[in-house]
């Protein structure tokens, strides 16, 4: 049990010393891509096996709706396989157990949206507008209660500006909450 808490943890300082690093980037405008011709198949499968463990310790059902081929597109694996670990870690930490998150991809002419949605404790709506900030938690009590630095949506958000895509979030407080990506496919992606 010692080294579980022990690998957590540093697990937790590691992510924190790369947000703040890519914080600091975004700053300096060194944050670039490097495309690639990245397969989304590949990635959501790979998405999904990385959170699975935790959603079963929290007993939560985690679904994907994909259709059956994803198109492969010319994106920053890494850095757009970070912005989706984001979003799902966000839905899978502030769902409480025995709740549900789905991931959906539905392609459209020009581009693919993702919805990561959750059953968790929502956002209130004074607080929406503020939660893609750098350093900006919601002002609820059960956020305070959960680790976090407020850092990984600002950084979503940014690979996704990069991108040419698009984020936007709908929430209800105590119900749950949809944040929506969006990025282009051109006529180069198949
Ligand atoms: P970290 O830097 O470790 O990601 P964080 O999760 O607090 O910390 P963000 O991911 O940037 O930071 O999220 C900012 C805030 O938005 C959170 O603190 C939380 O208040 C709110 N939030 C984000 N996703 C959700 C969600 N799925 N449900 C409810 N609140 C959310
Ligand atoms: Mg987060």
């Amino acid at each position: 049990r010692c080294l579980n808490v022990i690998n957590d943890e540093s697990r937790r300082l590691e992510r924190t010393v790369s947000e703040v690093l890519s914080v600091s980037e975004i700053e300096a405008g060194s944050f670039d891509l490097r495309r690639d011709d990245v397969r989304l198949d590949d990635l959501l499968e790979q998405l999904r096996v990385d959170h699975e463990a935790k959603a079963g310790q929290k007993d939560i059902s985690l679904r994907f709706d994909l259709p059956p081929k994803l198109p492969t597109v010319s994106a920053d694996r890494d850095k757009i396989s970070l912005a989706m670990h984001n979003l799902l870690g966000n839905a899978l930490k502030y769902t409480p157990e025995h709740g549900q998150v789905t991931v959906t991809a539905t392609v459209g002419s020009g581009q693919v949206a993702f919805d990561f949605t959750d059953t968790g404790i929502g956002i209130r709506r004074e607080d929406l507008s503020r939660v893609f900030d750098k350093f900006y938690r919601a002002t609820d009590n059960r956020v305070a209660n959960i680790t976090g630095s407020g850092l990984g949506l600002a950084i979503t958000r940014e690979i996704v500006n990069l991108h040419g895509g698009t984020i936007s979030v709908e929430s209800e407080l105590d119900k749950g909450s949809t944040f929506t990506l969006t990025l282009p496919i051109t006529e180069k992606d198949a």
